[in-house]
């Protein structure tokens, strides 16, 4: 960091005072420092700035505050935020039948733009500048489509947007389902996105989405819900677009046992991998990420650190859903890109990076017992620069440093979790929930001031989901007393999976 430097011409804002994450500086006492913004973006950073000529530019004296990059939640879906806490003791599988879009009737617009709202919020209000929205929208309405994008515009938080596909039915992808399953239940039985009948959704949203003109804070990307759950066509197809468009591309991989089993199962010419499946159709790159990543064997995680693919972890969604607990030390050691995610609201419950880091830095280290580097820093990078490069824009946000967008958190340090302050990286990973949340400021804006967000009138959305929760706890209802009549035969395949021989361990074993 420059010492005294002149202010920079265009200087809009200038932050005084505060500490802050810089990327090259001690993050367990970062050094206090000024920020020169110019509009949306970070111009400079110096311990002081010299007055400059003319009237002075707007200052925030951040004196007690410490400032961050704000977070990326680099994998999240919107669908079901309407469903948090409503569940527990649901593994994956079985949970898909209560969460996702495909077991419910169509959805009206006001109640999309009341989730979209809610969910965002509850982003920001956390410290997330930026969230991934891998969205099922099913069956596809262009309307929907257009009331997210609408509300992420009016909060004003940086969204990389992507809709979730398939081609294959849920059925022919979980273990055990069909042969357990008698036929009059087959139609009952879904996955996370099922092939849409009749309607190209990817011609679609390349018409008119990644042929559009840019907006501020929207950004592209490509969902395939599962590999297992796409055929090599449409990976080829979404692998094109995504390199076409110079795009980034999200998926979920080996979540739980019964992916990989699937795997096992059906890909005997790959030796039953997924990833090396992955890797003869050309798939595998700096552009994929995969969500979860939990029953991933060693030589996978090889192959994704030699083709720079890279892997977003949910680690409260894992745990929740019986998932265990991913190679956390084993993808650090390899090298592989590792961004932070808090998944669906049903199945993480909390949309809050500062719970994410906690975990990642707790199970790192019982991921692979040994003794390791302290995991503290690697989560509050996951979170920041990890996400950011997961989303294609590593060189737009993420950091703190001239020409990077003013995307920041201001955490107050006049809070118990800052009290005394012995190391600002773990206190954040490991004591701050949250509630030391002050500002965060998107494009140079501050959309949280003071804790109260100035963009949108939150008491308004919270009262238009008051309006639509009714419908919603109806058809919630209806599809709990389905799965009811379905539980037996779910118990049965669950068991299988549970008890099948497999080749590796992310679980404790069943005894
Ligand atoms: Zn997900």
């Amino acid at each position: 960091m420059e010492p005294t430097l002149p202010l920079p011409a265009g200087t809009t804002l200038l932050i005084t005072g505060a500490r802050i994450l810089l990327p090259d500086a001690d993050w367990h006492d970062p050094p206090v420092a000024d920020i020169a913004i110019g509009g949306d973006s970070i111009l400079a950073v110096a311990p002081r700035f010299a007055p400059a000529e003319g009237p002075p530019p707007e200052t925030l004296d951040a004196r007690g505050l410490l400032v961050l990059p704000g977070f990326v939640n680099a994998h999240y879906h919107s669908h079901d935020v309407l469903a948090k806490g409503t569940l527990e003791e649901v593994p994956l599988e079985q949970w898909r039948l209560y969460a996702l879009p495909a077991q419910y009737p169509p959805r009206s617009r006001e109640e999309v733009r009341a989730r979209t709202l809610l969910g965002a919020l509850e982003c920001l209000r956390s410290g997330m500048t930026t969230v991934q929205d891998m969205l099922t929208l099913y069956p596809f309405d262009p309307a929907h489509l257009d009331t997210v994008i609408e509300a992420y515009e009016s909060l004003g938080i940086r969204v990389v947007f992507a809709l979730q596909y398939g081609d294959r039915k849920g059925l022919d992808t979980v273990p055990f389902w069909k042969e357990v399953f008698p036929p009059e239940f087959h139609g009952q039985l879904s996955s996370a996105a099922e092939p849409e009948r009749n309607f190209d959704l990817l011609g679609h949203f390349e018409t008119t989405c990644l042929k559009a003109p840019p907006r501020p804070r929207l950004h592209w990307a490509l969902g395939p819900s599962a590999p297992e759950r796409c055929t090599p066509p449409l990976m080829a197809r979404t692998m094109d677009l995504a390199r076409r468009y110079g795009i980034p591309v999200f998926s979920h991989l080996y979540e739980s046992k019964g992916m990989a089993l699937q795997a096992r199962h059906e890909l005997a010419q790959y030796g039953g991998s997924i990833i090396r499946r992955l890797h003869a159709e050309g798939a595998l790159g700096p552009e994929m990420n995969f969500a979860h990543s939990v029953w991933l064997a060693p030589d996978e995680v090889a192959l994704l650190a030699e083709t720079g693919a890279g892997v977003v972890l949910n680690l409260q969604g894992n745990l929740k859903m019986k998932c265990g607990i991913p190679p956390i030390r084993e993808m650090m050691r390899a090298g592989v890109r590792i961004a932070l995610g808090c998944d669906n609201c049903s199945c993480s419950d909390a949309q809050n990076m500062f719970v994410a880091m906690k975990l990642f830095s707790l199970l790192a280290t019982v991921s692979d017992v040994m003794k390791g580097p302290p995991p503290a820093i690697p989560a509050l990078k996951a979170a920041t620069e990890g996400g950011a490069a997961a989303m294609g824009l590593g060189q737009l946000v993420g950091r703190i440093a001239p020409g990077f967008k003013a995307d920041l958190t201001f955490v107050d340090l006049a809070d118990p979790s800052f009290v005394p302050l012995n190391s600002a990286a773990r206190q954040l990973v490991n004591i701050e929930a949250g509630r030391a949340v002050r500002h965060v400021m998107v494009d140079g804006r501050f959309v949280l001031r003071d804790r109260r967000v100035t963009t949108v009138d939150e008491a308004a959305v919270f009262a238009e989901v008051a309006e639509v929760m009714p419908g919603f706890r109806q058809d919630f209802a209806a599809i709990t007393a389905r799965i009811a009549r379905l539980q037996p035969w779910l118990d049965k395949a669950q068991h299988m999976m549970d008890t099948a021989e497999i080749d590796i361990d992310r679980l404790p074993r069943l005894r």
